[in-house]
């Protein structure tokens, strides 16, 4: 291809535009299987886990699990999504050896929500996604393929899904992840699921199709099966995009088909022909009765979801003027999040001292995230393991009212995360309360002048370069434990007393 046709190609393209629907899969946090009374754990013993019921041995009977109704109740009311009171399970008809009955209890025609929304926000830019419906099943098991033998785990056949399908409103990849990231935010805030997607709990397939810009009508689309992060969520639809666009642009036709991402080489393949609903042959599943919710218990599920992870940005941003880089930071973990607001609870009531909102913020995000990221490996502490909210207020306090410095400060909290002792225990400990007193320090500095005597002259005579140099020796001397600003200070009176 020479470069003119490459040219024009390229321009070409401009004139697509991709419709991206996703759906989702997300495991509930119950404590038992959705039909049966099974533990519904991860990482057990292959085939420990499962009953009667879940094993499709024949006479066996499924029985709802409230819980997982509770669950799924939850996220559709967190993500804005109509209630059904009246709705009710199908079964999903195929073949596949990780299917002992045969067929998924699924819900179909009647799923128990149905029409709603998820605002998300793509570089600054807000946008309504329409969710479609939200509807309750069950996890499939688990194949495991070792060399050329196959294995079956039967552990998560039977364990509570919600599946969450959007309409086809978004149009980059990014928006895909923008969407996918708030959805899993809420349903981990809400303690509806783990969000594990490494470990499969939240799960997406994207579905794919390309028009030019201004057609109504849809293109083609191509299901893009189970990409396990969100990284990969981005980079295989940007790949698939650019595929079905090429496609086109060189006279193909794009076919409705199923495809799997390969993340080594960064490409999509054809996996198999996309099955039509109708394969499925569903029908009313004849061994549950329907599901029926009524007013009193849509409104006890409603009173029990707490601040979604939007409307705490947006509330960080109004009522404590952060940026919306802290925003994002202080809410991407919800552990984070209520961490951040105890210590903002601890500094209203304690009587020490008052610190600045922002600094707090600052403290949280620069201070202790980067700390616990650099210790994580370490044996003595525990991923996610923060020091008590009273003793990190304290820290805070010791470097603000200026008892140590910011660098003694990150080695103290250093310190707290790996032995778990108190702020004020360490510094004694350690003798690293900072030399503020003006004597002592009045001392330090004229016998480093007396050492440097050429350096001062040349301060003096207005080599300013040199005052850094001079803060710098006192730091030495004092194994960095110096008041820096009185240090600055009593510099600056000596050598202007010294110009004069
Ligand atoms: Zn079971």
């Amino acid at each position: 291809m020479n470069n003119n046709n490459y040219n024009e190609l390229h321009d070409a393209s401009h004139s697509f535009e991709a419709v991206i629907g996703l759906e989702v899969h997300s495991q509930l946090l119950t404590k038992t299987k959705m039909f049966c009374s099974c533990q519904n754990i991860f990482g057990k013993e292959p085939n420990s886990m499962v009953c009667p019921v879940c094993l499709g041995l024949p006479g066996a009977l499924p029985v709802i699990n409230f819980e997982g109704v509770r669950l799924a109740v939850k996220a559709a009311l967190a993500l804005n999504i109509n209630i059904n009171k009246k709705s009710l399970f199908a079964r999903k008809n195929y073949f596949y050896p990780d299917l002992p009955k045969g067929y998924q209890i699924s819900q179909y025609l009647d799923p128990v929500s149905s029409n709603g929304y998820l605002n998300i926000e793509t570089d600054g830019v807000e946008k309504r996604i329409r969710i479609n419906r939200l509807h309750i099943e069950e996890d499939a098991g688990k194949l495991i393929h070792i060399g050329s033998e196959s294995y079956v785990d039967l552990n998560r056949a039977g364990t509570p899904l919600v599946e969450i399908v959007s309409e086809p409103d978004m149009s980059s990849a990014k928006e895909a992840v923008s969407y996918l990231k708030e959805l899993r935010d809420i349903l981990v805030y809400q303690g509806i699921s783990d969000g594990n997607m490494e470990e499969g709990s939240f799960r997406c397939d994207a579905n794919v199709s390309v028009r030019r810009k201004g057609d109504e009508k849809l293109g083609t689309r191509a299901e893009i099966k189970n990409v396990n992060s969100f990284k990969f969520v981005e980079k295989a639809i940007d790949y698939e995009i650019g595929r079905q666009i090429d496609l086109i642009l060189s006279g193909g036709n794009i076919i409705q088909e199923t495809r799997l991402y390969d993340s080594k080489e960064n490409v999509t393949r054809s996996m198999r022909g996309k099955e039509e609903a109708h394969d499925y042959r569903y029908f009313e599943e004849p061994d549950l009765p329907p599901l029926i919710l009524d007013e009193e218990f849509i409104e006890k599920v409603k009173n029990s979801i707490s601040e979604l992870p939007q409307s705490k940005r947006k509330r960080y941003a109004d009522e404590y003027a952060l940026t919306s880089y802290d925003c994002e930071v202080l809410t991407q973990d919800k552990n984070i999040a209520y961490y951040f607001e105890d210590l903002i609870k601890v500094n209203a009531v304690n009587n020490k001292g008052k610190v600045e909102i922002k600094k707090i913020a600052n403290w949280v995000i620069n201070d202790l995230l980067f700390a616990l990221k650099g210790i994580e490996n370490q044996p003595a502490l525990k991923k996610g393991n923060m020091p008590e909210q009273e003793d990190f207020f304290n820290l805070i306090l010791e470097v603000e009212t200026g008892n140590i410095n910011k660098n003694t400060g990150k080695i103290v909290l250093t310190e707290m995360l790996l032995t778990g002792k108190k702020p004020a225990d360490i510094i004694k400990e350690k003798n690293l309360a900072q030399v503020s007193d003006e004597k002592g320090l009045e001392g330090i500095i004229k016998q480093i002048f007396d050492e440097n005597s050429k350096e001062l002259t040349d301060l003096i005579s207005g080599k300013d370069k040199l005052f850094g140099f001079f803060v710098g020796e006192v730091m030495k001397k004092t194994k960095g434990k110096a008041n820096p600003k009185k240090v600055n200070e009593i510099l600056k009176n000596f050598i202007e007393e010294k110009k004069n």
